[in-house]
Protein backbone atom coordinates (compact mmCIF):
# COMPACT_ATOMS: atom_id res chain seq x y z
CA UNK A 1 0.00 0.00 0.00
CA UNK A 2 2.74 2.72 1.04
CA UNK A 3 5.12 1.31 -1.64
CA UNK A 4 1.91 2.16 -4.34
CA UNK A 5 0.90 5.75 -2.84
CA UNK A 6 4.90 6.19 -2.90
CA UNK A 7 5.32 5.43 -6.83
CA UNK A 8 2.52 7.54 -7.42
CA UNK A 9 3.78 10.88 -5.36
CA UNK A 10 6.65 9.89 -7.44
CA UNK A 11 5.08 9.93 -10.74
CA UNK A 12 3.51 13.18 -9.21
CA UNK A 13 6.62 15.14 -8.83
CA UNK A 14 8.94 13.02 -11.68
CA UNK A 15 6.40 12.14 -14.31
CA UNK A 16 7.90 9.26 -16.32
CA UNK A 17 8.62 10.42 -19.78
CA UNK A 18 9.61 8.52 -22.71
CA UNK A 19 12.83 7.79 -23.69
CA UNK A 20 11.92 8.49 -27.52
CA UNK A 21 9.29 11.26 -27.86
CA UNK A 22 9.47 12.75 -24.27
CA UNK A 23 5.73 12.15 -24.23
CA UNK A 24 4.51 11.17 -21.07
CA UNK A 25 4.79 7.19 -20.08
CA UNK A 26 2.18 5.26 -18.62
CA UNK A 27 4.04 4.10 -15.79
CA UNK A 28 7.54 4.68 -13.74
CA UNK A 29 8.55 1.05 -14.97
CA UNK A 30 7.88 1.96 -18.70
CA UNK A 31 10.46 3.36 -20.93
CA UNK A 32 8.62 3.99 -23.78
CA UNK A 33 4.96 5.61 -24.26
CA UNK A 34 2.20 3.36 -26.14
CA UNK A 35 3.22 4.51 -29.38
CA UNK A 36 6.95 4.06 -29.03
CA UNK A 37 6.73 0.94 -28.07
CA UNK A 38 4.72 -0.46 -30.44
CA UNK A 39 7.68 0.61 -32.97
CA UNK A 40 9.84 -1.29 -30.87
CA UNK A 41 10.40 -4.53 -32.99
CA UNK A 42 12.85 -6.97 -34.26
CA UNK A 43 14.24 -6.55 -37.89
CA UNK A 44 12.78 -8.93 -39.92
CA UNK A 45 15.16 -11.26 -42.39
CA UNK A 46 12.91 -11.66 -44.79
CA UNK A 47 14.90 -9.80 -47.48
CA UNK A 48 18.00 -9.40 -45.90
CA UNK A 49 20.91 -11.40 -46.84
CA UNK A 50 21.05 -14.85 -45.15
CA UNK A 51 25.03 -14.36 -44.41
CA UNK A 52 25.80 -10.21 -43.21
CA UNK A 53 21.81 -9.10 -42.36
CA UNK A 54 22.35 -6.37 -45.47
CA UNK A 55 18.86 -5.45 -47.02
CA UNK A 56 18.82 -7.35 -51.19
CA UNK A 57 16.19 -7.39 -53.15
CA UNK A 58 15.84 -11.25 -53.44
CA UNK A 59 16.10 -14.51 -50.98
CA UNK A 60 19.42 -15.62 -50.43
CA UNK A 61 23.02 -13.85 -50.13
CA UNK A 62 24.03 -10.41 -51.42
CA UNK A 63 26.65 -9.82 -54.10
CA UNK A 64 29.63 -9.15 -51.68
CA UNK A 65 28.87 -12.13 -49.53
CA UNK A 66 28.45 -14.55 -52.61
CA UNK A 67 31.73 -13.62 -54.33
CA UNK A 68 33.78 -13.03 -50.86
CA UNK A 69 34.27 -15.65 -48.03
CA UNK A 70 32.85 -13.40 -45.09
CA UNK A 71 35.05 -14.66 -42.03
CA UNK A 72 31.72 -15.13 -39.77
CA UNK A 73 29.30 -17.60 -40.32
CA UNK A 74 26.43 -15.05 -39.87
CA UNK A 75 25.56 -11.36 -38.65
CA UNK A 76 22.10 -9.90 -38.01
CA UNK A 77 21.19 -6.74 -35.99
CA UNK A 78 18.23 -7.16 -33.42
CA UNK A 79 16.66 -3.20 -34.03
CA UNK A 80 17.00 -0.79 -37.05
CA UNK A 81 18.87 2.19 -36.14
CA UNK A 82 15.84 4.54 -35.73
CA UNK A 83 13.30 5.37 -33.58
CA UNK A 84 12.99 3.99 -30.15
CA UNK A 85 15.69 1.23 -30.65
CA UNK A 86 17.84 4.16 -31.18
CA UNK A 87 16.83 6.07 -28.29
CA UNK A 88 17.90 3.12 -26.37
CA UNK A 89 21.41 3.41 -26.89
CA UNK A 90 21.73 7.01 -27.03
CA UNK A 91 20.83 7.11 -23.24
CA UNK A 92 22.83 4.11 -23.03
CA UNK A 93 25.87 6.23 -23.69
CA UNK A 94 24.79 9.21 -21.78
CA UNK A 95 24.91 6.75 -18.54
CA UNK A 96 21.71 4.92 -18.10
CA UNK A 97 23.58 1.67 -18.11
CA UNK A 98 20.86 -0.25 -16.74
CA UNK A 99 19.47 -0.16 -20.13
CA UNK A 100 22.08 -2.48 -20.82
CA UNK A 101 19.73 -5.19 -19.86
CA UNK A 102 17.18 -3.93 -22.22
CA UNK A 103 19.24 -3.97 -25.15
CA UNK A 104 20.69 -7.55 -24.31
CA UNK A 105 17.41 -8.67 -24.38
CA UNK A 106 16.25 -7.85 -27.54
CA UNK A 107 19.62 -8.94 -28.92
CA UNK A 108 18.74 -12.71 -27.29
CA UNK A 109 14.86 -12.28 -29.00
CA UNK A 110 16.75 -11.70 -32.43
CA UNK A 111 19.34 -14.56 -31.89
CA UNK A 112 16.14 -17.08 -30.78
CA UNK A 113 13.89 -15.61 -33.33
CA UNK A 114 16.70 -16.49 -35.68
CA UNK A 115 16.72 -19.83 -34.63
CA UNK A 116 20.57 -19.63 -34.28
CA UNK A 117 22.95 -22.20 -32.72
CA UNK A 118 23.16 -21.61 -29.09
CA UNK A 119 27.00 -20.18 -28.30
CA UNK A 120 29.78 -21.21 -26.10
CA UNK A 121 31.25 -17.83 -25.69
CA UNK A 122 29.82 -14.50 -25.81
CA UNK A 123 32.68 -12.27 -26.85
CA UNK A 124 32.50 -8.47 -27.05
CA UNK A 125 33.25 -6.44 -29.47
CA UNK A 126 36.45 -3.87 -28.47
CA UNK A 127 35.34 -0.27 -29.23
CA UNK A 128 38.04 1.87 -27.84
CA UNK A 129 42.03 1.75 -27.87
CA UNK A 130 41.87 2.09 -23.92
CA UNK A 131 38.32 1.36 -22.62
CA UNK A 132 39.38 2.18 -19.41
CA UNK A 133 39.67 5.79 -19.82
CA UNK A 134 36.33 6.02 -21.73
CA UNK A 135 33.06 5.95 -20.43
CA UNK A 136 31.95 4.92 -23.59
CA UNK A 137 34.82 2.32 -23.56
CA UNK A 138 32.42 -0.56 -21.73
CA UNK A 139 29.31 0.43 -22.92
CA UNK A 140 29.76 -3.41 -25.50
CA UNK A 141 31.06 -4.84 -22.25
CA UNK A 142 28.22 -4.56 -20.46
CA UNK A 143 25.47 -5.47 -22.99
CA UNK A 144 27.77 -8.25 -23.48
CA UNK A 145 27.49 -9.52 -20.10
CA UNK A 146 24.21 -9.30 -19.83
CA UNK A 147 24.03 -10.96 -23.15
CA UNK A 148 25.96 -13.73 -20.95
CA UNK A 149 23.82 -13.90 -18.31
CA UNK A 150 21.06 -14.55 -20.41
CA UNK A 151 22.59 -17.45 -22.03
CA UNK A 152 24.48 -18.60 -18.88
CA UNK A 153 27.78 -19.01 -21.10
CA UNK A 154 30.42 -17.19 -20.27
CA UNK A 155 32.09 -14.10 -21.15
CA UNK A 156 35.77 -14.08 -22.72
CA UNK A 157 37.50 -10.25 -23.95
CA UNK A 158 39.39 -12.16 -26.68
CA UNK A 159 40.07 -9.28 -28.65
CA UNK A 160 41.55 -6.12 -27.93
CA UNK A 161 42.11 -2.43 -30.23
CA UNK A 162 45.67 -1.65 -30.87
CA UNK A 163 47.76 1.13 -32.79
CA UNK A 164 47.97 -0.35 -36.30
CA UNK A 165 51.62 1.16 -37.30
CA UNK A 166 51.32 0.76 -40.69
CA UNK A 167 48.60 3.39 -40.62
CA UNK A 168 51.65 5.98 -39.89
CA UNK A 169 53.28 4.87 -42.97
CA UNK A 170 50.09 4.38 -45.13
CA UNK A 171 48.66 7.32 -47.31
CA UNK A 172 45.60 5.38 -47.85
CA UNK A 173 42.96 7.90 -46.35
CA UNK A 174 40.41 5.01 -45.36
CA UNK A 175 43.04 3.61 -43.56
CA UNK A 176 42.08 2.97 -39.98
CA UNK A 177 44.93 4.17 -36.84
CA UNK A 178 43.56 0.95 -34.79
CA UNK A 179 43.48 -3.01 -35.30
CA UNK A 180 42.06 -5.69 -33.92
CA UNK A 181 44.73 -7.95 -31.71
CA UNK A 182 43.90 -11.20 -29.62
CA UNK A 183 44.49 -11.62 -26.41
CA UNK A 184 46.28 -14.82 -26.46
CA UNK A 185 45.91 -16.81 -23.09
CA UNK A 186 42.32 -17.90 -24.33
CA UNK A 187 43.54 -19.71 -27.42
CA UNK A 188 42.78 -23.14 -25.99
CA UNK A 189 39.49 -22.57 -24.71
CA UNK A 190 38.18 -21.13 -27.66
CA UNK A 191 39.03 -23.73 -30.37
CA UNK A 192 36.08 -25.32 -31.75
CA UNK A 193 33.70 -23.77 -29.88
CA UNK A 194 30.60 -21.36 -31.17
CA UNK A 195 31.31 -17.91 -30.28
CA UNK A 196 28.93 -15.58 -30.42
CA UNK A 197 30.31 -11.55 -31.13
CA UNK A 198 28.72 -8.92 -29.26
CA UNK A 199 28.66 -5.32 -30.57
CA UNK A 200 26.18 -2.11 -30.66
CA UNK A 201 26.20 -0.50 -34.33
CA UNK A 202 29.39 -1.37 -35.72
CA UNK A 203 29.74 -1.63 -39.86
CA UNK A 204 30.67 -4.71 -41.39
CA UNK A 205 34.05 -3.79 -42.37
CA UNK A 206 34.47 -3.32 -38.28
CA UNK A 207 32.44 -7.05 -37.69
CA UNK A 208 34.59 -8.31 -40.53
CA UNK A 209 38.00 -7.97 -39.21
CA UNK A 210 37.24 -8.49 -36.06
CA UNK A 211 35.77 -11.98 -36.79
CA UNK A 212 39.39 -12.72 -38.74
CA UNK A 213 40.84 -11.78 -35.72
CA UNK A 214 38.88 -14.77 -33.72
CA UNK A 215 39.53 -17.29 -36.62
CA UNK A 216 42.64 -17.30 -35.22
CA UNK A 217 41.69 -19.04 -32.39
CA UNK A 218 40.01 -21.91 -34.30
CA UNK A 219 36.63 -21.71 -33.90
CA UNK A 220 34.08 -24.15 -34.96
CA UNK A 221 31.89 -21.13 -35.88
CA UNK A 222 31.18 -17.48 -35.53
CA UNK A 223 27.95 -16.08 -35.47
CA UNK A 224 27.60 -11.78 -34.72
CA UNK A 225 24.80 -9.92 -33.22
CA UNK A 226 24.86 -6.05 -33.33
CA UNK A 227 21.84 -4.38 -31.83
CA UNK A 228 21.33 -1.75 -34.53
CA UNK A 229 22.10 -2.34 -38.05
CA UNK A 230 23.98 0.53 -39.25
CA UNK A 231 22.70 3.17 -41.97
CA UNK A 232 24.33 3.61 -45.09
ZN1 LIG B 1 7.09 7.95 -27.08
ZN1 LIG C 1 25.76 -10.39 -47.35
Amino acid sequence: MLLKACQKLIEIVYPPLCLCCRRRAEQLRHLFCKSCLEHLTLLDPEHRCTRCFAPIESAGMCRSCATQHAPFKRHAAACENFGPPLSLLTHLKRGQHALAKTIASLMVMQHTKLDWTLPDWIVPLPTHLFPALNPQGKLVHGVASEVARIFDKPLVSAIKKSIDYSYFGNLDPKQEPTRFSSVSHKTAALADKTLLLISLSADREEIAQACEQLQGFFPKEISSMGFLFPSE
